[in-house]
């Protein structure tokens, strides 16, 4: 790939190298292993030093095609492909950590990985300790001499609370900590944590990256030295992502940066009006002028993401009266599609926190998450006018 190149135009021009068939489009190889011209050919290979591939949960032409591009895309230097996001989250911290070590993330993290944080890794004697997300004054205190690495989410899911990812690289240095960064809602379109000291970076590839609905995978990126241990972890526990999702993934990067600026459009027009409509207790969108930490994501997000939340005065019955009215918007837990998804995070994806624990992640009882998708605008607002 020519690293000279804009990260779109090697999103678009970073395929692998054509066959004998000199195909426009990247084939598919959906193949598990792979031949060698001879026994010694083989022997170098799994010494570590032919040319050949193996075995597809090491490698495989349409995944590594991806990940190249991914890596491209967030300026990093190696990659590993996983089936879903959480397969990224668990072998970045299970990789990284031993017994007795310490982990601390910002409080508002994905559901699954808040509970890999307090329901699985403590099985192996590895504890955590949670910070605020927009309180960097205070994370220095909660750093032991077992703390190992520092996992954050921004904007996170729902609640799109930033994190400083510059005064969070500059703490992570200070501090000898593994920087890892869930880029997941901003893509690397928005923001490169990376350009901010990040050492790895985890994407749920399932959301706005393949952005259509239609495969699960997850991305793990990041600086050699750290990806190197990753990589051994992934290849022997086998998370491998399949070379159709990957084929299909990277097909789409092809049009991450026009999905991207369409999705952020639509969301910031849909936040405006939303703020103006009655019933709407409160809207939330890092590029509103209303929102906290406006200042922090004019300066670190090209734009504000596709994602909005809001909150509804007549708490659950209202934000299932809501979701029960509109006929256009689906009703679904997922998220980064061409269309628009709405979800009652109180009720479903958070409903196994307890009430105070989604307090304190700004989960309220009327509190619904539309991902914007790329219908017109004028047609999102029709459906939500049935039911607000
Ligand atoms: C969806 C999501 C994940 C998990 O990804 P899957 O592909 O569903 O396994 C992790 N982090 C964030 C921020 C997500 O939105």
């Amino acid at each position: 790939m020519n690293d000279e190149q804009q990260p779109q135009t090697r999103a678009i021009r970073g395929q692998m190298q054509q066959t004998a068939y000199r195909e426009h489009s990247t084939p598919l190889f959906l193949t598990s292993s792979f031949t060698f011209p001879t026994a010694e050919a083989m022997a170098d290979t799994f010494a570590g030093q032919g040319e050949g591939i193996i075995y597809s949960r090491y490698n495989n032409p349409s995944v590594d095609e991806l990940i190249a591009k991914a890596c491209a895309l967030e300026g990093m230097e190696a990659g590993f492909a996983t089936a879903s996001g959480m397969g990224a989250v668990f072998a970045s911290l299970a990789a990284l950590v031993e017994q007795g070590d310490h982990i601390l993330a910002t409080r508002a993290v994905f559901g699954s990985t808040h509970q890999i944080l307090t329901q699985i890794l403590p099985k192996w004697g590895v504890t955590f300790t949670y910070v605020e997300p927009d309180a960097p004054d205070d994370w220095a205190a909660a750093v032991r001499p077992e703390t190992k690495l520092f996992v954050t989410e921004t904007p996170s899911n729902p609640g799109l609370r930033l994190v400083d990812l510059e005064r969070a690289g500059t703490f992570c240095r200070t501090h000898g900590l593994t920087y890892i960064v869930d880029n997941c809602f901003a893509t690397p379109h928005l923001q490169r944590p990376g350009d901010y000291g990040a050492d790895l970076v985890t994407h749920s590839a399932t959301k706005w990256m393949d952005g259509q609905g239609r495969v699960l995978g997850g991305l793990l990126l990041g600086t050699s030295e750290v990806m190197e241990r990753v990589i051994f972890f992934c290849r022997h526990t086998g998370p491998a992502m399949s070379p159709f999702n990957a084929w299909v993934i990277s097909k789409s990067l092809e049009t991450l940066h026009i999905r991207m600026d369409a999705h952020c459009r639509s969301a910031l027009e849909m936040a405006t009006w939303l703020g103006e409509q009655r019933g709407v207790a409160r809207v939330h969108y890092p590029f509103l002028k209303s929102h906290p930490q406006y200042a922090l994501a004019r300066r670190q997000m090209r734009a504000g993401g596709g994602i909005v939340t809001f909150e509804l005065e007549g708490g659950v019955a209202a934000a299932s009266g809501l979701l029960n009215a509109v006929q256009l918007c689906s009703r679904s837990s997922n998220l980064g599609d061409t269309r628009t998804i709405l979800t009652h995070p109180a009720t479903t994806t958070h409903s196994k926190l307890t009430p105070e624990e989604r307090e304190a992640v700004g989960i309220s009882d009327g509190l619904v998450r539309m991902s914007v998708g790329l219908e017109a605008v004028a047609d999102l607002q029709a459906d939500l006018l049935r039911g607000l």
